[in-house]
């Protein structure tokens, strides 16, 4: 078998393997097709086959082994050997990166889900209820009804007051009905003027509360008058 034929077709492209090839066409070509000098230990070719760049290219022994069978086949054996030991650390390390990738998405993500968990459970859902224009039942008397819609979450929720509702403190509540019986979340609350309008905000956490029809009742804390408005839980 004809190493170099071996080595043309499967590595032409590599610099020291076409040097090789150059060199062996040379002496072809002058008539020095006979190896000079005696065979260089493995120890070299070894070397030759590992750091074929880095070793000079003037070295009378890469000569003699351009032109010895011998030697050639030696080389392209430990060249293999080689390569192949590269393919398998390029290999490793590929396994290695792709591994530490995957641990690092999979905590990551796992991370990011416990992240919106915590969010989700721990940040409320703002709401604002515009109740300035609301009529409301007055215990048991209808009126002109504003009806509210609040999720089933915890809940910031931003009252603003009917006109001329008096400024102090309001207690707000999730009743099942007007009488103001079953309670299911309250929250007290100043309420405080922003451009002639009283304003407060309560923290209600509606988590467990079963979607349906219910009531928002405000009640002034000095005036104990209390107003229903007919609520939608979704
Ligand atoms: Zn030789």
């Amino acid at each position: 078998m004809n190493p170099l034929g071996r080595l043309r077709s499967s590595h032409a492209e590599n610099r020291f393997e076409a040097w090789i090839i150059e060199k062996h066409r040379e002496r072809v070509l002058s008539g020095q097709t006979e190896p000079i000098g005696p065979c260089p230990d493995d120890t070299f070719l070894r070397g030759l086959a590992r750091r074929s760049n880095t070793i000079p290219l003037s070295d009378p022994r890469i000569d003699h082994a351009a032109n010895c069978p011998e030697c050639m086949s030696r080389l392209l054996v430990l060249r293999e050997q080689h390569q192949s030991q590269n393919r398998k650390l390029v290999l490793a390390l590929g396994m290695a990166v792709c591994l530490i990738l995957a641990v690092g998405i999979f905590a990551w993500s796992r991370y990011s889900a416990h992240r919106q968990q915590m969010l989700a459970s721990v940040s409320p859902v703002p709401q604002t209820v515009d109740l300035w224009n609301a009529g409301t039942y007055r215990g048991e008397q209808p009126g002109q009804l504003q009806s509210v819609v609040l999720p089933a979450a915890r809940v910031q929720l931003t009252i603003i007051l009917p006109r001329f509702s008096l400024p102090g403190r309001y207690l707000v509540a999730v009743t099942r009905d007007q009488s103001g019986s079953g309670v299911i979340a309250e929250g007290l609350a100043p309420a405080t003027s922003i451009q002639a309008q009283e304003r407060l905000s309560v923290s209600l956490d509606l988590r467990d509360v079963e979607p349906g029809a219910y009531f928002l009742s405000t009640t002034h804390e000095q005036d104990q008058a209390a107003y229903y408005y007919p609520l939608q839980i979704k």
